[in-house]
């Protein structure tokens, strides 16, 4: 085959993305799902080091329904975050997480416009004590992004002011405000 074959997503989590998935265990109580009762949260990562999180939230009108990766997206891109890092998800039905819950793929699109998706860590929370990471490039390959428009990803916010770890291959966010 000539295509190449990715080495593996590390499984291992950092500080920050263990934070990221007690945030969305907790935010599991605010799912609204009164029709579903399928229980999903999910909490994003930036590259400020800010967490959002996100709930679904159904609607009696079901194609109004929200899920809970782009009710995330919308909070980070509300509060001025336009880089993401990660994002963790959990899905639980009668308080019980029973499997991974991968994001659907409306939101793995809408999570592609925000991030390089050969690096943003999407982390699915199993049942207890399990964890499994995959690159959105992974769950979404191929992608339709910004740059097929010419466009540039977003730079990372100013707001954080997180230095870039030193050494990375990755190119530190270029700032490449318009205007
Ligand atoms: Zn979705």
């Amino acid at each position: 085959m000539p295509e190449k074959k990715n080495k593996k997503t590390d499984q291992k989590l950092s500080k920050e993305e263990s934070v990221l998935v007690m945030a969305a265990l907790s935010a599991l109580k605010r799912s609204y799902a009164p029709y579903s009762r399928f229980h999903v949260a999910a909490s994003l990562l930036c590259s400020s080091g800010n967490i959002y999180t996100g709930v679904n939230i159904e609607n009696a009108s079901f194609p109004a329904s929200l899920c809970a990766e782009r009710s995330a997206a919308a909070n980070a891109v509300s509060a001025g975050e336009k880089a993401f890092k990660a994002i963790a998800i959990a899905g639980e039905k009668e308080g019980e997480i029973a499997s991974f819950t991968p994001p659907c793929g409306v939101c793995r699109q809408v999570l592609c416009e925000f991030c390089d998706p050969k690096k943003m860590r999407v982390i699915l929370i199993g049942p207890p004590a399990k964890i499994r990471v995959r690159t959105l490039e992974e769950l979404l390959p191929e992608s339709f992004g910004p740059d097929h428009l010419g466009e540039k990803r977003a730079p990372a916010p100013s707001a954080g002011k997180k230095k870039a770890p030193a050494g990375k291959a990755a190119k530190a966010p270029e700032r490449a405000k318009k205007g």
